[in-house]
């Protein structure tokens, strides 16, 4: 379990500071290939205030996964910043002062994993007939037109009938 320890920060005068680091790893549930082992770089900013603890949290998640072009294994990161207040009422129904991270490690992996992870910006994927990488050299397939372009739709209509025609 990923998780910061308040005890002493909790027990100190107001106005007290604490910093705490913390070098871990978790599996979550968040990343597109769920199970993921995700490493974790933390530094947390502990400050005591009447109310409870205001918490600067920030870090690094680290993880592999596959480019979503190419297949290709890649190692991949995230940085974050996050703010955090516990109040007094709630530090002490914590289990043993240990305040759980792993949801929001969960949480920011979700807010700052990319729609498409790419191995490279301009990576040009696998042939979508025979399955080449055309990153490593170029095949003999005509252009693939992708299913999602919004030109599909036009190009069916302008060339469908004509296409029927010449296969006839
Ligand atoms: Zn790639
Ligand atoms: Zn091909």
């Amino acid at each position: 379990m990923i998780a910061l320890y308040l005890k002493e920060i909790f027990l100190s005068p107001v106005g007290a500071i604490a910093n705490d680091e913390i070098e871990s790893s978790f599996v979550s549930k968040s990343t597109k290939e769920p199970g993921t082992k995700v490493e974790v770089l933390l530094s947390a900013k502990m400050n005591r205030t009447e109310n409870g603890i205001l918490i600067d949290l920030g870090g690094r998640l680290s993880l592999s996964t596959h480019c979503d072009r190419c297949l290709k294994k890649i190692t991949t990161g995230y940085n974050f910043k996050s703010d955090l207040e516990i109040k007094n009422q709630d530090v002490v129904h914590l289990k043993n002062y240990q305040y759980p991270l792993e949801e929001l490690l969960n949480e920011q992996i979700l807010l700052n994993q990319p729609i498409k992870e790419l191995c490279r910006d301009d990576c040009k994927g696998l042939c979508a007939n025979c399955g080449n990488d055309n990153n490593i050299k170029k095949c003999d397939c005509k252009p693939f037109i992708e299913i999602n372009s919004p030109f599909v739709a036009l190009k069916g209509k302008k060339h469908g009938p004509a296409e029927k025609k010449n296969k006839q």
